[in-house]
């Protein structure tokens, strides 16, 4: 048997007449930039995250760099952050001329460590940007106490967790900003790139509206130098078509974590945690293991595609070196780098299919 790490055919046969018709539609209008398909997109999932409005953008990290220079963040400014993540939380942050400032991460949940962050703000300090990693929410409660307390934006890093929940309340209508990744592999995912800003805010996402297409206020006037990070109107439909399939998604991603949960007792792996009040969307499954990068190798030898997201730390990948984060420690992260297994986690995940991942699991641990 194969199990890969995702499987984007499996959900796409499952909604194909959709899929199929909403791209007929926007080659039948051939409209293709903005217009009804994006606002419309825009509206339901803004009603989907509970906030008072989206922006579509080009992808995840626009939608995190647009925010930051929504908020007029200038050359130096800190933004902290973790360096437990993929690349793009940072990168964003370098390239709208902030420096990314790392904490360590709490090692249940691998989340921003928010009894670590106010040791950390300086008078340089504008944004906390938690990430809610694999799907499980930040402790946005302690985050946004302490950028309240210490007049801080707190933009969410949402791109792992549509649909989670935190106290009832969604990931995406809680930070001051919150941006959402559509990569196809993503919770929900579009067949190309594209992202989305939420926010209660109508003053910045009007700002990131205007910045995502050229800066222009009509067809013909610019008020600033913008940039072109539009969504297109082919992925908003495709968005839109899968929407409505969402919650019965993440549901099923519940379900099969909770399976995992069963098939795993007793193994020597360390499977994920839900917090109270907590809705995880499980993005990915990540389990711990002092043997991971053998376990790997034993699952792949079984058919299992397992991953490691992520093996390589920010503070030491190559593209920070140089930057003064050599001689900084963090280590929760090093140790997280070095244990997290992602094993396979999609909606269309069958039971035979999570027993003989956890079989594998079994036979590597004998
Ligand atoms: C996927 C992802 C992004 C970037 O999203 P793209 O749409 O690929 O640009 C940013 N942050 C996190 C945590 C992600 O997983």
């Amino acid at each position: 048997m194969q199990v890969p790490l995702v499987d984007l055919a499996a959900q796409y046969r499952s909604i194909q007449p959709e899929i199929d018709r909403a791209i007929q539609r926007i080659l039948d209008r051939t409209a293709f930039i903005l217009g009804d398909e994006v606002r419309d997109f825009e509206a339901a999932f803004a009603a989907y995250v509970d906030a008072e409005g989206a922006v579509g953008v080009s992808s995840g990290t626009a939608a995190i760099e647009l925010s930051l220079r929504a908020i007029g963040l200038q050359p130096g400014d800190e933004v902290i952050t973790t360096a437990h993540t993929f690349i793009a939380t940072a990168e964003a942050i370098s390239n709208a001329g902030g420096r990314p400032v790392f904490v360590d991460v709490e090692p249940d949940t691998f989340n921003l460590d928010p009894n670590r962050v106010e040791a950390l703000v300086t008078d340089r300090t504008r944004v906390i940007l938690p990430v809610h990693l694999y799907g499980h929410p930040a402790d946005l409660t302690a985050l946004m106490e302490i950028a309240q307390r210490r007049g801080l934006y707190l933009i969410e890093d949402a791109a792992q967790a549509v649909g989670a929940e935190i106290d009832g309340r969604r990931c995406g209508s809680i930070g001051h900003l919150a941006c959402f990744s559509f990569y196809p592999g993503k919770n929900l995912g579009a067949y190309g790139d594209a992202g989305a800003v939420t926010s209660d805010d109508q003053e910045l996402l009007d700002r990131i509206r205007r910045m995502r297409d050229h800066g222009r206020t009509t067809k013909y006037e610019h008020v600033e130098i913008g940039y072109a990070e539009r969504i297109d109107a082919l992925q908003a439909a495709v968005l839109a078509a899968k929407l409505p399939h969402l919650e019965a998604w993440t549901e099923a991603r519940r379900a099969h974590a909770r399976r995992y949960g069963e098939l795993l007792q007793d193994l020597p792996v360390t499977p994920p945690v839900e917090r109270d009040g907590v809705r995880h969307v499980y993005h990915l499954y990540v389990v711990r293991s002092s043997h991971r990068d053998a376990l790997l190798e034993h699952l792949k030898a079984n058919g299992v595609a397992a991953g490691i997201h992520y093996p390589i730390p920010l503070h030491r990948q190559p593209a920070y070196a140089g930057l003064g984060y050599e001689e900084m420690s963090l280590p929760e992260t090093e140790r997280a780098a070095a244990e997290v297994l992602s094993l396979p986690m999609y909606p269309e995940l069958t039971e035979e299919q999570l027993q003989h991942i956890c079989g594998g699991v079994r036979s590597f641990a004998a």
